[in-house]
């Protein structure tokens, strides 16, 4: 009999430190959510266009009218960026963010924040030149209209690893949309988040690019801020406490709530109105649709997930969560 109960605590004992290294042994999923600071009770919902052009470089209108317009649209705030020039006029009517669109016909065109001067040599530098240059003058850069050029994937990854206030890709461009890719250049930015998530995450801005009224409120991006200063601004765009909309289809768009997340079960709840669809994915492929998902129970789930709202017609992009 006492052979038999040792046997059995010994038994017990092993099955025990077996369950305790098997739990040990067990990696737990991890999300990096870009929307985790946001107290969707106290934020403001700041619509944002943050690339504009005006008469001062190839646009149509002067930057009077253009302030004026998207003010009527009821725009929080834009960023005029004239290429290679800083248009920053002294206004009340609408808040302004400095910016410039640095390049020309040969380079990658990109849009900086927050950094005004130009360098006298622009037009001769070489793409890592400029965001170098915006790295040093601490303004916050984004890829304009990816899918006009024939970029290999590992150049903007090359990029992305060496420059810290690189911190996105204009998924949504008016220009890009017409000729045919109406939802965008998704296709890059998953071949992107593919090989930088979840480490790096590469934001998803949604722009006009106006040059003219045919491109006039479009795309835009909602800022999910208390108030609307520099400080703020700066700290949504780089740490991804925004998204996208797009009215290329029509103006009938989703309105979303809120965004919760449940670290301990691995659901993602949207909470949306006037909704039609909502496709999670990743990788490059759909994962789930409706509502929620468990990422933790999902095998398909890997690196990055990130969220489309489709209403009636116009639709929503989330930014990506990372999953590690
Ligand atoms: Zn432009």
């Amino acid at each position: 009999m006492k052979k038999i109960i040792s046997s059995i605590f010994i038994l017990s004992l092993l099955i025990q430190t077996s369950c305790f290294v098997k739990y040990e042994n067990k990696k737990e999923t991890i999300i990096l959510n870009p929307y985790e600071e946001i107290d969707w009770g106290k934020i403001k919902r700041y619509k944002i266009n943050f690339h504009t052009h005006t008469t001062e470089s190839d646009g149509k209108e002067p930057f009077e009218k253009v302030i004026s317009l998207y003010k009527l649209k009821n725009y929080s705030a834009i960023a005029i960026t004239d290429h290679n020039k800083l248009t920053f006029p002294k206004t009340d009517n609408l808040f302004l963010i400095p910016g410039v669109e640095f390049g020309k016909n040969h380079q990658h065109h990109i849009v900086s924040l927050f950094s005004f001067e130009i360098p006298e040599n622009i037009e001769k530098l070489k793409e890592e030149e400029i965001l170098e240059y915006i790295d040093k003058e601490k303004g916050v850069a984004f890829f304009a209209h990816p899918g006009r050029y024939k970029k290999d994937i590992g150049w903007y990854i090359n990029l992305f690893e060496r420059y810290k206030n690189l911190i996105g890709i204009e998924v949504l461009n008016t220009g890009i949309q017409v000729k045919g890719k109406v939802y965008g250049d998704t296709d890059i930015w998953d071949e992107i988040l593919k090989k930088t998530m979840p480490e790096r995450p590469v934001w998803g801005f949604g722009n006009d690019d106006f040059h003219n009224i045919s491109q006039f409120a479009i795309n835009w991006n909602i800022l999910l801020i208390e108030k609307l200063e520099e400080k703020e601004i700066r700290d949504a765009i780089k740490k991804g406490k925004f998204y996208m909309c797009s009215a290329i289809l029509g103006t009938d768009l989703p309105h979303l709530k809120k965004i919760i997340v449940n670290k301990e079960i691995g659901k993602i709840k949207i909470y949306c109105e006037n909704y039609k669809e909502i496709k999670w994915i990743s990788q490059g492929n759909i994962v789930g649709y409706g509502k929620e998902i468990n990422y933790k129970k999902s095998n398909n789930i890997k690196g990055y997930l990130r969220v489309e709202i489709h209403g009636k017609t116009g639709f929503i992009y989330l930014n990506p969560f990372g999953i590690k």
